[in-house]
């Protein structure tokens, strides 16, 4: 496991990272596990560290293949993507679509000009200001990219939130990539006799959220 930066340079209302680690700031990376196979690289926001570049050199002297969890779509440029790809990957580069508000098609669509769909997996937060529409967009747009989704329900703080039964199934579709690369969630039956259409049915979006 590395790290090269702690904190993040967003401030995101589900999210404790800038509350308990600050700004982003560098740090120095621990020592090396001689018996590593692979290296897991933790930092919250990689890119947003000023200094990103010397820690994709450092990583390449490793000569290991890597994981990368903190990778914010939302500032990748062509300099970023272009370093990312010339990494050796272990896994998914993950990514997060959490914010319906902000429509990252065109981010997404630029990523995948430079690293292959299929090494890429995009968190999806539900159940947290999001409507069942900016829900099934945000998973239609990464199926139509080739992208893999992992749909997370929203947790509080205190863990006491019970995510709802629409949240559940949502998640229990898209999370399985053969049942959502085979079927649309309104065509998805989790029990004998209910279809996920009837979530869109039944769901009016509060009058603030509608268009
Ligand atoms: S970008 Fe990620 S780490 Fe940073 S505040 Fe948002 S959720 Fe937390």
């Amino acid at each position: 496991m590395q790290f090269y930066s702690r904190g993040c340079i967003r401030h995101c209302p589900f999210c404790l990272v800038h509350d308990k680690e600050g700004a982003i700031h560098p740090v120095e990376p621990m020592a090396w596990n001689p018996r590593a196979e692979w290296i897991e690289v933790l930092d919250n926001n990689f890119f947003a560290n000023p200094e990103w570049r010397w820690a994709i050199e450092d990583l390449k002297a490793q000569r290991l293949p890597v994981k990368f969890h903190g990778v914010d779509i939302r500032i990748m440029d062509e300099e970023q993507a272009v370093a990312l790809n010339s990494i050796r990957m272990k896994g998914y580069i993950h990514i997060a679509w959490d914010l319906p508000q902000i429509d990252l098609t065109e981010r997404l669509q630029a990523m995948t000009k430079y690293i292959r769909p299929q090494k890429i997996a995009c968190y999806v937060l539900v159940g947290f200001n999001s409507t069942r529409e900016q829900d099934l967009h945000r998973l239609r747009t990464l199926k139509r990219l080739g992208i893999l989704p992992f749909v997370q329900p929203y947790r509080d703080y205190q863990n006491q939130r019970q995510p709802s039964q629409y949240e559940l199934d949502i998640a229990r579709w898209a999370n399985r990539a053969w049942l959502f690369k085979t079927m649309d969630f309104l065509d998805y039956e989790p029990r004998k006799g209910f279809r996920c259409s009837a979530y869109m049915d039944e769901y009016k979006p509060p009058v603030s959220q509608k268009n």
